[in-house]
């Protein structure tokens, strides 16, 4: 296995609430084809099944080696990126890419990060706020009559995209490489959310009755940018000692 295609090990395509299981077996298929191994299933609704292992033909490892968790943010909770996918437009505009694009941003992040590819389910999609967990969203552009592919055609889609990324890049480079502290992850980004939405309603700016979409544009702001594990920590300072002076000037009154 070439260096450049070995890095698609450190990626992990997770399917949420899937209710088909030919479709699971059908995504293990695509995913070894392009050289993908790691699948992980948020609660399925058939898993184990007959009808995946027909679909999954010679994929049975990818299939036999797959991880099944409850939530989202089990499934992500050690990823540095996470990318969403989505077969429509939704409420608030996020940074949103095609399956090419979304490759080439991915590489970089891709030596020494896990990265993680989302897909919703198969009636419903992703729901909004499984959408506003990840980094970015990629949207296969696909005839707006009619947008939505089947599942596992879109996973492979998106892994065609990234193993194309991967041979053309044979010699990879992270902007990041050398970087003086690990890159956060999803579950260190997830603490420092609820510590920054704890902040802003202890302070009285967030209203916990009229939030609007307040902690949703804060997120996709965030998302932005790729934060390190010592700026989460110094952001998170800042928060403590803010609530540490609201709660003083609290009981000054
Ligand atoms: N009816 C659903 C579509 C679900 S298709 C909806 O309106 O959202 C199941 C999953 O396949 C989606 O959640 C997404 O992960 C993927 N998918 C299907 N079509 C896609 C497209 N055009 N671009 C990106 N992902 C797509």
């Amino acid at each position: 296995m070439s260096q450049a295609v070995s890095l698609l090990e450190n990626v992990r395509i997770v399917l949420v609430h899937t209710t088909h299981p030919g479709n699971i077996g059908g995504v293990a298929r695509a995913m070894k084809n392009m050289g993908l191994s790691r699948l992980y299933l948020v609660k399925p609704k058939h898993f184990p099944d007959e009808q995946a292992v027909w679909r999954a033909a010679s994929a049975l490892d990818v299939l036999d080696n797959a991880v099944v968790v409850e939530t989202l943010d089990e499934a992500i909770a050690d990823c540095s990126l996470v990318v969403g996918t989505s077969a429509r437009g939704r409420r608030i505009p996020w940074p949103l890419l095609n399956p090419r694009d979304c490759a080439e941003q991915i590489l970089p992040a891709l030596a020494n990060n896990e990265v993680a590819c989302v897909f919703g389910r198969e009636d419903r999609g992703l729901t909004n706020e499984e959408l506003q967990r990840c980094n970015l969203h990629v949207h296969i552009p696909t005839n707006e009559d009619y947008s939505s592919l089947n599942l596992a055609m879109a996973v492979q889609v998106i892994a065609y995209e990234l193993r194309m990324a991967c041979l053309a890049n044979e010699i990879s480079h992270d902007e990041m490489e050398g970087w003086d502290a690990a890159l956060a992850t999803a579950d260190d980004l997830e603490r420092y959310f609820v510590h920054l939405e704890q902040t802003l309603i202890d302070m009285g700016f967030l209203k916990p009755k009229a939030p609007k979409q307040l902690m949703s544009r804060l997120r996709r702001l965030y998302s932005r940018k790729r934060m390190d594990e010592l700026e989460v920590s110094m952001l998170r300072g800042i928060l403590t000692a803010t609530q540490a002076w609201v709660s003083k000037a609290g009981k000054g009154k």
